[in-house]
């Protein structure tokens, strides 16, 4: 095995020689991003058909030659039940098994490649589903710049910015077999500093160190941006970020509006994934664009059939297009995302995805009563001194914990979240909420799982197609 750090120099020189590439094609017109994503699909599934047995069985008779987006619907899907339960059959490299990754992620901490070659990564997911993902050599590279092209651009493009180290921080996961600590970990340059504060931190021990580090990027999962937008208005956290995006969890309105204020800057979201790296990224507008050089995004209803743009899809299948050793082809996520069809004022030509309001996991079922956690996100949004809460269904209603930072009134938060659900079908709704000091946050990548619902989604039976998914009327 070779060294680490020497292995490292050399991905982060990879990186920087493919980078500018990577930039150019935030630029390429529609037509040669789809030529290029044929391209890519082609090989991806030539590859797969050749060195992986799982695909081959099932993508026989396929012609990759003769394959395009629209062909590509015809593929069968694939789920991450099937990727955990056939990963040793699905790799292209025969020496990588399931055992050897997990027991590889067992000794990330220390800092290694696997074979001298493999990053891999874990995902929690909101279902609490593990997903186990390698990448090779440059496909980790595309995934890292598939994030980092924007503030390399954003550096290399501004003289002031050119002139000195960025420093970027993140309030996210903290451990490395999380893709987002991984990446850093791999890609940690003197000119590029990467800052993490674990999102498990006090907020006095985050607000302390985002003084001392004064980033020029911020990257926060919501929760915690609103909790530091709370902190900066008091003026106990004094930075002035360049920029700043949300991953991980739905940015919800309030939360976007909050930082914006705080700090001055449109606020983006990036839509990352252990599956396809970023799939989506905010330009400076704001706006967040489809990586549609890197994965092929399909928005798909319940039942898998194609959603036209400007609606909003039940999930996605994602091709990704640039990790031949793990091929995902059609491969399912719960993402309700919207593909929007107006250009961005930036002049991308990748289309822009409306905010990912939700995952199908977040939708409550009672009775076969659907409702959508909108319904208790917009009464808890409306109270300024909600810093951050938590909803856990319960049979007749809910149990919310909530943290503020000043008095709220929470018999009247009680009473008009239960007359919303009563308006929704609900038979005497019970709705507890207990203001608590900190609120408690899963193992694993320590996301926050801001809704909890009565039974995993994997256990409980599929809501009704027809009835639609409740959502109280304003
Ligand atoms: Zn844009």
């Amino acid at each position: 095995m070779r060294d680490y750090e020497t292995l490292r120099q050399q991905h982060l020189a990879r990186a920087m020689a493919l980078a500018p590439e990577m930039i150019d094609r935030l630029e390429w017109p529609a037509y040669a991003l789809a030529a290029h994503r044929v391209r890519l699909l082609r090989e991806l599934v030539r590859e797969a058909i050749s060195r992986s047995p799982w695909h081959r069985e099932r993508l026989a008779g396929v012609d990759p030659d003769q394959l395009d987006e629209v062909s590509l619907r015809e593929l069968p899907p694939m789920t991450k039940a099937d990727l955990m339960a056939n990963f040793d059959r699905i790799v292209t490299d025969p020496r990588l098994s399931l055992e050897l990754v997990n027991e590889h992620l067992e000794t990330v901490t220390t800092g290694s490649y696997l074979l001298d070659d493999y990053t891999a990564v874990t995902s929690g997911g909101s279902t609490g589903e593990r997903g186990v993902f390698v990448y090779d050599w440059d496909s980790w590279t595309a995934f890292w710049l598939s994030a980092f092209r924007y503030q390399l651009l954003a550096k290399w493009s501004d003289p002031e910015l050119a002139s000195r180290p960025v420093v970027m921080a993140w309030v996210a996961a903290a451990h490395f077999t999380h893709a987002t600590a991984a990446l850093s970990r791999t890609f940690a340059s003197p000119d590029f500093i990467s800052v993490r504060f674990p999102v498990t931190l006090t907020t006095e021990h985050m607000v302390a160190g985002l003084n001392v580090a004064q980033p020029d990027f911020l990257v926060a999962y919501p929760s915690a941006l609103h909790v530091l937008s709370v902190e900066a208005r008091a003026g106990r956290l004094r930075i002035a970020p360049h920029q700043v995006l949300s991953c991980s969890e739905p940015l919800l309105p309030e939360i976007r509006a909050a930082a914006e204020e705080a700090w001055g800057v449109r606020v983006g979201n990036i839509w990352g994934m252990s599956e396809g790296g970023c799939a989506g990224v905010a330009c400076e507008q704001g706006r967040m664009h489809l990586s549609e050089d890197l994965v092929i995004v399909e928005p798909v209803d319940e039942q898998g059939q194609p959603v036209a743009p400007g609606e909003r899809a039940a999930k996605i299948y994602l091709t990704n297009l640039f990790n031949p050793v793990l091929p995902l082809i059609r491969y399912e996520i719960t993402d309700e995302v919207t593909i929007l069809t107006e250009p961005c004022a930036c002049g991308s030509a990748h289309r822009c995805v409306a905010d990912i309001q939700g995952r199908l996991d977040d939708v409550f079922v009672y009775d076969g009563r659907r409702v959508h956690p909108h319904v208790f996100r917009s009464a808890l949004g409306r109270r300024a001194g909600v810093v951050e809460y938590q909803v856990h269904q319960t049979t007749q209603g809910a149990r919310i914990a909530v943290r503020c930072s000043a008095p709220v009134d929470l018999d009247g938060l009680r009473g008009e979240i239960a007359l919303a659900l009563a308006c929704l079908g609900l038979q005497r709704p019970v709705i507890e909420i207990m203001a608590v000091e900190r609120l408690e946050r899963d193992g694993g990548p320590a996301k926050l799982r801001r809704f909890v619902p009565l039974e995993s989604r994997r256990t409980a039976a599929p809501g009704p197609r027809a009835e639609p998914v409740l959502i109280a009327a304003r």
